[in-house]
């Protein structure tokens, strides 16, 4: 392995465990150690891993909430040639977390950026899924409240892709009800809960029948959890009027097959159900 040098200037992102310690990877070890500011959501928590390492450097906070004054700040230590890591409390830093903001100012002023990659929970999760990664929708946190969080897998309701979630504890059981209601008691979901942790499950089944499981064992409603959704299969019987929507327009533009093709890809729907009405819409 090449020795790990720190390069001034720099903006390293760097991903840390999201539970087993185990997981930090060399690299970031090398740079939270070598950079001359560490900026992270909470001092005291990245304190405590930096301890386990026994990494000996300055912290800055920067959350959510100061994200914006932060940036400016590290802008400019950044052009007096500092190196600075961005970590956030665990996992990889803006998937769900701040960094956002910074990263795109960075870029935008031309300054260096540099990915330290390690664990991710979205990505854990959906390794171990067994659902298709070909392609797939990260979808963050779903809202808190049951209305808005119904509205917003309303609007997934056809989405043919993987979809992967962050859920907050204990909020996993009126999240599958609402799955139920609003994408099927038959779709199929994966609990991916305390992954890299003493009580890791990775638990899947119909969203109906996760509700019961969920209601037998308390134990895993608690704790942290990825939910992923299998996609949207539309049954060859089952065209839905969008898709046949989608069809048509498409048939207006371009030749049947390559009409059929998109829209399957769209729907998830079988090309050779999209035929025969292609060939009744002529
Ligand atoms: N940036 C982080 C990442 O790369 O995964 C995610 C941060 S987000 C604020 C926290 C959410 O990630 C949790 O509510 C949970 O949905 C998921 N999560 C984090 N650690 C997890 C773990 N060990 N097992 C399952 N889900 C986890």
């Amino acid at each position: 392995m090449n020795e790990i040098t720190v390069t001034p200037g720099t903006l390293y992102i760097v991903a840390t465990p999201i539970g087993n310690l185990g997981d930090i990877s060399a690299r970031a070890i090398a740079v939270l150690s070598q950079v001359d500011i560490i900026a992270c959501e909470d001092t005291r928590h990245t304190q405590k891993l930096l301890s386990t390492f026994a990494i000996k450097n300055k912290t800055l906070s920067m959350h959510d909430h100061n994200e914006r004054q932060r940036q400016e700040y590290i802008g400019r230590l950044l052009q007096e040639g500092k190196s600075i890591a961005l970590v956030s409390d665990a996992g990889t830093p803006l998937i769900s977390d701040p960094g956002f903001h910074l990263v795109r100012y960075c870029r935008n002023l031309g300054l260096a950026v540099s990915p330290i990659p390690g664990a991710c929970a979205a990505i854990s999760a959906l390794s171990v899924a067994g659902l298709p990664t070909d392609r797939f929708s990260f979808e963050g946190f779903l809202p808190a409240k049951s209305g808005a969080r119904q509205a917003t897998l309303s609007a997934l309701v056809n989405e043919p892709r993987t979809m992967v979630f962050y859920d907050a504890p204990r909020r996993a059981i009126d999240t599958i009800k609402d799955i139920v209601k609003i994408l099927g008691s038959e779709r199929y979901v994966v609990i991916a809960r305390e992954l890299t942790k003493t009580f890791e499950t990775i638990h899947s089944d119909t969203a109906n029948n996760l509700v019961y499981w969920l209601e037998q064992d308390t134990n895993q409603q608690k704790g942290e959890m990825v939910l992923i959704i299998e996609g949207f299969k539309a049954n060859a019987d089952e065209i839905s009027a969008d898709v046949v929507k989608t069809l048509k327009l498409l048939l207006s533009e371009m030749k049947p097959k390559k009409a059929c093709a998109i829209t399957a890809e769209i729907y998830g729907v079988k090309k050779n159900a999209l035929y025969d009405i292609a060939l009744s819409l002529k």
